[in-house]
């Protein structure tokens, strides 16, 4: 099936009789007739529900349809992209363990990754992603378990070298973990690139209509664990699984076998089915929504850059872009609908901007429907004075802008508008 029909098709097929749509399993347990049954299922040795933080078939339905838009082997719906990036990490670093991040990530996951993974002795090396390979080489270490990076870099925009990572990673024997969440699998597919595994916030375009915060984990199956050495936690017995080794027993499904049966049954982040019912109604829709978000972003980077009310303007398809080649590789049907630019005048130009805008709403959320605009340095980096923010990659007159799915000649007329009073 092309990645259109997969959005609306897959993960759910109903028997004669059974609802046409996805139903919402709202139960935290399955009833069996016999304890022999259920000690079977405790043992890994039939499958089938029991508990809901274990498995739910809404929740497994949906994360099958993104491990197919994928075209990994399985996923894992987690409550939030924040647990997903965690999870992702934490299935294969241990206390002691290094590894490897671009610098450019969100800021959630540069915190969680730099300051609280720290306390429980993970430690990780940023590096800026355009860094050449000697340097990205020499930031590994002996102990080092993982490459972690953004397709597109939220807010940065940055593009990342996805091939030339996947290569780097390997030549180290470690797993490359790229967070699709901006380009989505209807514009990048990281898994055909090298990508070992995915993580997603599906807060954002997936769910796409801004009611429901989740993430999601998927599988390759490509990675192999056991000719690496590095992970004897998927090659060697899980004495809190009766003694199961993850690479024997599920081959290709080692690593997301392990994150659901023993990261998730411990830790417990997990979605309420009723939002990954929601989730689902978005991901029908992505292909859809994406190329209306990428057609948009694309009129309004041109119509900024042409405006003399606009100092700068950041979106990976305009042909001056820094990021431009690389997302004619990486991204050749379109990228995201997030535009970063600059208005002449500074911070008071920016926030007087800001309040003229009408159709545009000010909101702390990326990609959805609606179009959406943050002013970092009025709000998320708040804390800040001029020349800190400059330090932090955030100058003081950045606009982010969250191009939604309206027609864009009212987008355009909003922000006309608004310059117009500045
Ligand atoms: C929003 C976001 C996250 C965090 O996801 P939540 O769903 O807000 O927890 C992680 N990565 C990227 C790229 C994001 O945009």
């Amino acid at each position: 099936m092309k990645i259109e029909t997969k959005c609306i098709q897959s993960g759910y097929t109903p028997e004669n009789g059974e609802p046409r749509v996805l139903p919402i399993y709202q139960s935290t347990t399955w009833k069996y007739g016999t304890t022999e049954q259920m000690g079977k299922l405790f043992d890994l040795e039939e499958s089938g529900y029991f508990y809901t933080r274990l498995a739910n078939p809404t929740n497994d339905a949906v994360a099958a349809k993104i491990a197919d838009l994928e075209g990994g082997v399985a996923a894992m719906l987690t409550s939030s992209g924040q647990a997903a990036c965690f999870y992702a990490i934490f299935n294969i670093c241990n206390a002691g363990d290094h590894f490897v991040c671009s610098s450019s990530v969100y800021g959630g996951t540069f915190n969680l990754f730099g300051t609280t993974m720290k306390k429980l002795g993970i430690e990780v090396t940023f590096v800026d992603p355009d860094s050449d390979e000697a340097t990205l080489n020499a930031a590994f270490r002996e102990n080092t378990k993982a490459m972690f990076g953004e397709t597109i870099a939220n807010p940065a925009l940055v593009v990342l070298d996805i091939e030339k990572w996947a290569n780097i990673a390997h030549s180290h024997g470690v797993p490359l973990i790229i967070d699709n969440t901006f380009a989505t699998p209807i514009n990048c597919r990281p898994f055909e690139w090298g990508a070992d595994i995915v993580v997603h916030s599906t807060t954002k375009y997936m769910d796409g209509h801004a009611t429901s915060v989740g993430g999601c984990v998927v599988d390759s199956g490509n990675f192999d664990w056991e000719k690496s050495g590095k992970f004897p936690g998927l090659t060697t017995p899980d004495e809190s699984y009766h003694g199961i080794t993850y690479t024997e027993k599920f081959g290709k499904a080692a690593y997301i076998t392990k994150l659901t049966a023993q990261v998730m049954r411990d830790l417990g982040s997990i979605p309420s089915p009723h939002n990954a019912f929601l989730l689902n109604l978005g991901l029908e829709t992505l292909f859809l929504r994406m190329e209306r978000h990428c057609s948009n972003a694309q009129a309004i980077a041109e119509y900024l850059s042409k405006n003399d009310k606009i100092s700068w303007v950041k979106y990976c398809g305009l042909k001056d872009d820094k990021y431009y080649d690389l997302a004619q590789k990486y991204l050749p049907n379109g990228s995201c609908g997030v535009i970063s630019f600059g208005v002449k005048g500074g911070r008071e130009a920016a926030v007087k901007f800001m309040d003229g805008l009408r159709l545009a709403a000010i909101v702390t959320h990326v990609a959805d429907a609606r179009t959406s605009v943050l002013h970092p340095a009025s709000h998320t980096h708040r804390q800040l004075n001029d020349e800190e923010l400059v330090a932090a990659g955030v100058t003081p007159d950045l606009i982010r802008f969250s191009v939604g799915i309206e027609n864009v000649d009212d987008i355009i007329a909003d922000i006309q508008q608004a310059l117009d009073q500045i």
